[in-house]
């Protein structure tokens, strides 16, 4: 050992003992990191003093870093800045910064668990919050996001919410809904056992037709609707919901009635009931589509 260290531990000893540390023990190089707290730096043994790499790492500046691997480090039982009071202070090394373990354990490492199936209507609501994506928010009183069974087997999709609808938060209440219920009960269906919703999810002011950038804010929630449900039939009620789901351009009263691809479901368009309101003779393209729906549904 050189004078020099042999002068620096001898200073550690010295400082140790005023604060009135006698005892020491020497870790092994290399040796594993415990938990308790850190020891101050080994005293040299005599079989040490022939220990070449002891001795190298006596004489080298960062021990610590070396042998402590980057454990985190408890408080020291000295603070380094404080200085002993022998005349030549020793040199104390810096506290390292305490790190986080390099081999342990982190929950944030942890991938999450994998999803199994789609997202569920309760998400998807969540996820739409008090939206404020387009125009129709400043308008409405209440988002109506859809109502009825979250694996129904038929799936209604209107154009928008009118007064009664944004009153009640719920779709199809209003005159139009009434008739709607009548339909669905004449098929043998209860109302409950269907879900009804929209292609946009607030009032349009005047009940106007959705504009194209509101339906196109809003749609992506409705198609995560018609995902979550899968349902075997989506009827589209008009022309906004037939142009907006399957993107079909033609008259209602062209292609009402018939049968199209969506997804992995079947889609079909037919006369909104609130034309047939207005248009009482047309009643009978309503029920005539209800009952293709029935046979639809009919087949397993
Ligand atoms: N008309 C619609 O298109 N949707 C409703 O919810 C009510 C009336």
């Amino acid at each position: 050992m050189d004078d020099q260290l042999k002068q620096e531990l001898t200073n550690w000893l010295q400082f140790y003992r005023e604060l009135g540390i006698e005892e020491f023990y020497r870790r092994e190089p290399g040796t594993a990191v415990e938990t308790g707290p850190i020891p101050p730096p080994a005293a040299p043994s005599a079989a040490a003093r022939n220990d070449t790499s002891v001795k190298t790492h006596a004489g080298s500046p960062a021990p610590r870093a070396a042998t402590q691997l980057a454990a985190p480090e408890p408080a020291p039982a000295v603070p380094a800045a404080s200085p002993p009071r022998v005349g030549v202070p020793p040199t104390v090394p810096a506290a390292a910064p305490i790190r986080p373990p390099v081999a342990s354990f982190s929950l944030f490492e942890t991938p999450a668990p994998k999803r199994t199936g789609p997202e569920t209507l309760e998400e998807i609501r969540s996820d739409l919050g008090d939206c404020r994506r387009c125009k129709l928010a400043g308008g409405r009183k209440t988002i109506v996001f859809g109502e009825g069974n979250a694996h129904a087997e038929l799936v209604f999709v209107g154009e928008g919410p009118g007064a009664d609808e944004d009153e009640q938060g719920l779709p199809f209440v209003g005159r139009a809904g009434q008739l709607l219920n009548r339909m669905i009960q004449a098929i043998g269906m209860k109302r409950a056992e269907v879900y009804i919703c929209n292609i946009v999810k607030c009032r349009p002011p005047g009940n106007r037709t959705p504009e194209k950038d509101e339906i196109e804010t809003c749609s992506p929630f409705l198609f995560r609707q018609l995902e979550s449900i899968h349902p075997r039939l989506i009827c589209c009620l008009g022309a906004p919901a037939v142009k907006t789901v399957l993107g079909i351009k033609e008259g209602i009263t062209k292609i009402h009635g018939q049968f199209y691809d969506f997804a992995n479901s079947k889609a079909l368009a037919t006369v909104h009931p609130a034309y047939v309101l207005r248009n009482p003779r047309e009643e009978k393209i309503l029920r005539e589509d209800f009952e293709k729906i029935r046979e639809f549904l009919k087949r397993k």
